[in-house]
């Protein structure tokens, strides 16, 4: 078949994530994807283990989106929100407002995740600026964590698996506490909230806010944590008054079971990131919710407003994919579904745990991880991967999957067989 991607122009020219440009390694064309199915230009179909991270929870090529998008298109593709608005910001905002956390009651649209943990940030320093209280500029969160790749969002990751090596004396210096080693199916240890409380009774007075993933720590360790130490993280927060900023971005739209991951220690974040499945895979956009009384400290006193606006905030595009996709996901059966993908990847992938190359698997929701002893062989694995039909992408020592969620069981089955057998012969 005749190659229509130009894959030595590719190869000299364009940066693929995390890549070099000198040595890059091979990519795979695509042609199209439906379904829980990417098909190479050869002709390859590949079974999706990836959800093009965390993003494409109803497959790709989804009618009825595909049909909101037609329908968005043809009156307006984008708008300047400044000074404007439009019914697909105005209905999407009252659809994620009802479904959040209770007390979540302000939306900011950002162009994607990384830019609404900035936009988090901001709003936790603006909102202590506002109280007079210039000196809590400052953040803590626990170690293992990602927030993005942008410059605020890195200072928050992992200083090790993060690029504070690289970064490093640019970045901002952040609290790092170790992060909770209690998992999520262990009897909760009181020693693991000691760390945040330490940092919290000797430097709130210079942090803003306390940032972490719940419960799912995600590229950053692809950990499960046990949801008491959100909860009593929560009421340290407001015992030491520092904001508590949730970043559901990878967690939210049920992928680990509950509709928000916060769900499960019951809280309230003051601040919450949300963003990849929010629009189903289809284009970028993410937003950052805070409480009313967040909003009202931020835009009190001067500059009276907060300081930011993207130039593509609120595309009506992306709102209309962002809307269609959580009526789709609201009206489907999805915590049956994300019981079902968890039931199967228990049973699945338990006889990984034998392996002589693993040193762990865990699953929680519809996420599936295999920690290998060693990091894997990228350019090896990648090829054995899509060579048994299935497309999965690892990163250091960890193999992962996170399918669409419209995932059949035959093709889950088909996933985790090659899964298995391209891992036990690492
Ligand atoms: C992916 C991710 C981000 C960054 O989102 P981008 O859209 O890639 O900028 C931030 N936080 C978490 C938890 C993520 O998984």
């Amino acid at each position: 078949m005749k190659n229509n991607i130009d894959l030595e122009f590719d190869r000299n020219h364009i940066w693929h994530p995390y890549t070099s440009t000198i040595n890059p390694l091979p990519v795979f064309p695509v042609s199209k994807a439906y379904g829980v199915t990417i098909e190479l230009e050869d002709g390859t179909k590949l079974i999706d283990g990836m959800s093009s991270w965390w993003a494409a929870v109803h497959g790709y090529n989804n009618p009825v989106i595909n049909e909101a998008i037609e329908k968005q298109i043809k009156k307006m593709s984008h708008i300047m929100f400044g000074g404007l608005t439009h019914e697909p910001a105005v209905e999407l905002a009252k659809k994620i407002l009802s479904i959040v956390p209770k007390g979540l009651d302000k939306i900011f649209y950002a162009d994607s995740g990384s830019v609404s943990v900035e936009v988090a940030l901001k709003m936790a320093v603006q909102y202590w600026f506002s109280k007079g209280k210039t000196e809590k500029t400052n953040f803590v969160t626990i170690r293992n964590g990602y927030h993005g790749d942008t410059w605020n969002a890195m200072s928050v990751c992992d200083p090790v698996t993060g690029m504070h090596e690289i970064f490093g004396s640019a970045l901002p210096i952040r609290y790092f506490i170790p992060s909770p080693s209690c998992g999520f199916y262990d009897t909760w240890n009181e020693d693991d909230i000691i760390p945040l409380e330490d940092t919290l009774k000797k430097s709130a007075d210079k942090i803003a806010g306390f940032i972490l993933e719940p419960i799912v720590q995600g590229a950053g360790g692809m950990r499960f944590y046990n949801p008491e130490y959100l909860k009593k993280a929560a009421e340290l927060c407001k015992k030491y008054d520092v904001l508590l900023i949730v970043d559901e971005i990878a967690t939210g739209f049920g992928r680990t079971g509950k509709l928000f991951a916060s769900e499960y220690a019951g809280i309230t974040p003051d601040i919450m990131c949300i963003g990849k499945a929010l629009t189903a895979g289809y284009l970028t956009m993410a937003a950052t919710l805070a409480t009313t009384e967040v909003a009202t400290s931020v835009c009190s006193g001067t500059p009276g407003v907060f300081m930011h606006g993207p130039t593509f905030m609120g595309n009506p595009l992306s709102c209309a994919i962002a809307d269609a996709s959580i009526s789709l996901l609201l009206s489907s059966n999805w915590q049956e579904k994300v019981r079902n993908i968890e039931s199967r990847l228990f049973d699945g992938l338990a006889p990984a745990k034998q392996f002589d190359n693993v040193a762990d698997v865990r699953i929680l929701g519809a996420i599936g991880v295999i920690e290998m002893k060693e990091n894997v062989n990228m350019a090896k694995i990648q090829q054995e991967f899509v060579k048994e039909g299935i497309w999965v992408r690892p990163f250091g020592k960890l193999i992962y999957v996170m399918p669409p969620f419209i995932i059949s069981d035959d093709e889950l089955s088909f996933l985790i067989t090659k899964l298995l057998k391209v891992t036990k012969e690492q």
